[in-house]
């Protein structure tokens, strides 16, 4: 009896982890569960899978909470202490799948307590890969990575030799603009850029994939979880997203992870490790697919590429302002306040006011420096929207 908890289980993952956990009732004991707004979505996954414990990150919706769960012996408990406190409830496995940097500090939890970490939050390694990976280290506890391409580079060094490694490609699906006319990009719509070729995720992921900020952090996220070389790692647009990456070993063999796109095949993998279980992911037939093709990413259409390699360069703090700095840009093309490709060029003008200030991403890599970098960061990515809505 395996005892798990899901950090943002309301989520797109996290309904995908549910949906894995409740075709196998016997096999685990659900601890805590958490989400956002969504109560309802909440209560009833907590209700259904007899989770001890149900947390919303709003302490306003505390009395929802409590009203959509009475009767049903599951606690309930709000705000950000509270998701820490529950991703620090006796667990053998948390799956961190909250979106953005707010999933670092709860993971963080969760490995301080012992528990695996299958990690979806992506963002968490991005911000402060050297404190999450010195936690698992400290504590002996376990991160299993969820990204898909990370599950596939995963999979692919299985009984390899690290040392062996001399290549890794990501692949991306090249997002929702792929195939626009360059000029087009400044009229692009955040429901355009929520429309993926192939995947279906969360929302700020799915404009990430459009802009390829999410593969420049998934870029990053691969220096920290396995320590490559930056120049060891490659991106390459594979619109079949059928292809999740391949690691190169030093005697020319590339070890590929194909399949369909699917999440729970990661988060299954992350579930059952080190085993393979039988999972609901449709076989892949590849008659059907017929070809895999593969391009170069043009890097004036994902300038997030070429400042991936910055920060990755940079080092210290400057992957905590990257991340910052891309959620807030983020944040403002959403509501509307700026255009498409106003999300990178104030990425880079964050990084670059960042970089004028001596010493200022150069500290140790700690809870604290994180949070400050963080806060400036999203202050200066403000300013430079209100300068460019000027
Ligand atoms: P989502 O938006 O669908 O869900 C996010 C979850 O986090 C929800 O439960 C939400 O309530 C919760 N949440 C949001 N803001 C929060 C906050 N401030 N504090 C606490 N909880 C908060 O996102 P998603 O697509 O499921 O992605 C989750 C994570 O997994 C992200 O880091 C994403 O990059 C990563 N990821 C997702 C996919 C995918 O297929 N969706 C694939 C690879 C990696
Ligand atoms: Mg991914």
């Amino acid at each position: 009896m395996k005892r798990v908890s899901i950090l943002g289980a309301t989520g797109s993952i996290g309904r995908n982890t549910l949906d894995l956990i409740a075709r196998r009732p016997a096999d685990y004991r659900v601890v805590a569960l958490t989400g956002g707004r969504n109560i309802a979505a909440l209560a009833q996954a907590a209700t259904s899978l007899g989770a001890e414990i149900a947390v919303t990150a709003h302490d306003d919706l505390l009395g929802d909470l409590r009203d959509a769960l009475a009767g049903s012996g599951v606690a309930a408990a709000a705000g950000a202490t509270a998701l820490e406190e529950a991703a620090a409830r006796p667990a053998d496995w948390v799956m961190s799948a909250i979106v953005g940097a707010a999933g670092l500090r709860p993971g963080l939890a969760a490995l301080e307590q012992g528990a695996t970490l299958a990690l979806a939050n992506k963002e968490s390694l991005v911000a402060a890969g050297p404190l999450v990976m010195a936690a698992a280290r400290r504590t002996g506890a376990r991160v299993l990575p969820v990204d898909s391409e990370h599950s596939a580079i995963f999979q692919a060094l299985a009984g390899e030799d690290p040392a062996a490694v001399r290549r890794v490609v990501i692949t991306a699906s090249g997002g929702a603009f792929r195939d626009w006319p360059l000029a087009d990009l400044a009229r692009a719509t955040p429901a355009q850029a929520a429309r993926h070729p192939n995947w279906d995720m969360g929302q700020r992921i799915t404009i990430d994939s459009a802009s390829m900020f999410n593969k420049a952090l998934e870029m990053i996220e691969a220096r920290e979880f396995f320590g490559f070389d930056p120049d060891r790692i490659e991106v390459v647009i594979h619109p079949e997203s059928l292809v999740h990456a391949l690691v190169g070993f030093c005697d020319g063999a590339m070890m590929a992870h194909v399949g369909t796109p699917d999440m729970r095949h990661a988060i299954g993998y992350a579930l059952n490790w080190p085993e393979r279980a039988e999972l609901p992911v449709a076989p892949l037939d590849l008659v059907q697919a017929g070809q895999l093709t593969f391009r170069a990413p043009d890097l004036e259409r994902y300038p997030a590429l070429r400042l991936a390699r910055a920060v990755m360069a940079r080092g210290g703090l400057a992957g905590a302002g990257f991340n910052a700095a891309k959620e807030r840009a983020l944040d403002h093309f959403i509501a509307g306040r700026v255009g498409f490709p106003a999300m990178s060029e104030m990425v880079e003008a964050v990084l670059d006011r960042l970089d004028r200030q001596p010493g200022r991403l150069d500290g140790a890599v700690t809870l604290e420096s994180v949070r400050e970098i963080d806060q400036v960061s999203r202050a200066l990515a403000d300013d430079i929207a209100k300068e460019q809505a000027e």
